[in-house]
């Protein structure tokens, strides 16, 4: 095993369990480590603290155990998997009548930092972010079937655009255990098409489906706008509410097309829907005034990075500010950000002061975040990501 040694004083956060090290705590690397292996970090007292994926960055070790005794060996992956399952049946979400969807495992929040795996009806997507979980992808993947008991059939590995560019892996996405072309997925009673292949982080965003069922209960009788709408998810949701009319938005024609799709899954030959692939800025400036009383804003992390924060928080200010100036009297925005570079505070304080600018009144009904299959590491508030408002405009 390589061992790491940490600068003097640079336990600490360890000693509090966060699961990351970063490189300007490190003293010194024993052995010709690389990237993806498994190392044993050591205070400056050669004191074993943690035990975890090296790889090469701003963070060099994610930590898989802080436990001395705990060998990253085939019992490590079956307890951890088997942790990750039983928290989603302790949740409801993995048994949840009328839904197929959900995520298993999600990161540092169920210590396994650099996997995702969301589950699909009987299929896994299952995504790696470090060399360390490209190379366990196999083990990974068969003890997964083994923790599933017969619940899936098949996993997909989609891993081309998150593991690190640098490391020069070459993975490839496709199936490691089965193969199936059937990819329709249920959630909470919705049918949607999940272009695994495709489509963006392992094909639908998960993460919206306690907020899409809110939404659904603000629906009935009102005119919505999905804008950034993706697969379409609000809009479905918004449909099955009883909305009078729902218009869906993205920039993308992939999107739109996905979207329609999804709707007419679910709402075959229903006019009440249309979808434009167009710009939100453009659409926004162009449409009319008090068309809409409900909107639904989930725009792209506008800040991947910490340096593109203040171009993000004028983003969302902008953007806000147009469905601010828009919205019916009595409309019901929700309004959402997924940067993780962006935090709670900072975004209200974008919201707003959108809202101030538009001199109406706005109160906030709802302070929504990420469902719990995608669990916050206590030890690692940097997990939470995803932060909504629900407001209501006079
Ligand atoms: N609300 C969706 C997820 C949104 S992801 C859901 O629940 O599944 C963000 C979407 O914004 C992407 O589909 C992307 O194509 C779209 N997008 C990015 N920039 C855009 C722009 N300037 N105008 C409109 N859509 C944009």
């Amino acid at each position: 095993m390589y061992k790491i040694y940490l600068k003097s004083g640079k336990e600490e956060s360890l000693r509090r369990f966060h699961p990351w090290v970063f490189s300007g705590a490190i003293s010194r690397v024993e052995g010709k480590v690389q990237e993806g292996d498994l190392v044993d970090i050591y205070t400056s007292q050669n004191e074993f603290i943690a035990r975890g994926h090296y790889q090469i960055g701003s963070i060099m070790v994610r930590v898989l155990t802080f436990d001395e005794q705990e060998a990253i060996d085939a019992s490590f992956w079956k307890n951890r998997l088997h942790e990750a399952y039983q928290k989603r049946q302790a949740i409801g979400i993995a048994s949840y009548p009328g839904n197929n969807t959900f995520r298993l495992v999600h990161g540092e929040g169920d210590n396994l930092p650099g996997l995702v795996i969301d589950i699909y009806n009987r299929t896994a997507v299952m995504q790696a972010h470090s060399a360390g979980m490209h190379y366990q992808r196999m083990e990974i993947a068969q003890t997964l079937m083994e923790v599933m008991d017969g619940k899936i059939d098949h996993i997909y590995y989609k891993s081309e655009t998150t593991l690190p560019y640098k490391a020069d892996l070459g993975p490839e996405n496709g199936f490691l255990i089965g193969g199936s072309k059937d990819n329709i997925a249920v959630e909470y009673g919705l049918q949607f098409h999940i272009d695994w292949l495709k489509g963006q982080k392992t094909g639908f965003f998960v993460d919206q489906r306690e907020n899409r069922a809110l939404l659904e209960r603000y629906s009935k009788g009102r005119s919505v706008l999905n804008m950034f709408c993706y697969t379409g998810g609000f809009s479905v949701y918004a449909m099955r509410g009883g909305a009078l009319q729902v218009d869906s938005v993205d920039s993308s024609a992939k999107a739109i097309e996905l979207t329609k799709k999804n709707v007419a899954l679910n709402f075959p030959d229903d006019k009440r829907h249309n979808a434009y692939a167009e710009d939100a800025f453009k659409f926004l400036d162009e449409m009319e005034k008090d068309k809409y009383d409900l909107i639904i804003l989930d725009p792209p992390a506008f800040a991947k990075h910490r340096d593109a924060l203040r171009n993000a928080l004028q983003g969302y200010r902008r953007i806000n500010a147009k469905a601010f100036e828009k919205i019916r009297h009595g409309g019901i925005l929700f309004t959402f950000s997924c940067s993780q570079a962006v935090n709670k505070d900072q975004f209200r304080t974008s919201v707003f002061t959108a809202a101030a600018a538009s001199g109406r009144k706005v109160s906030i009904l709802h302070q929504l975040t990420q469902p719990a299959d995608h669990p916050v590491n206590i030890y690692h508030p940097e997990g939470e990501y995803l932060k909504g408002l629900v407001l209501y405009v006079e």
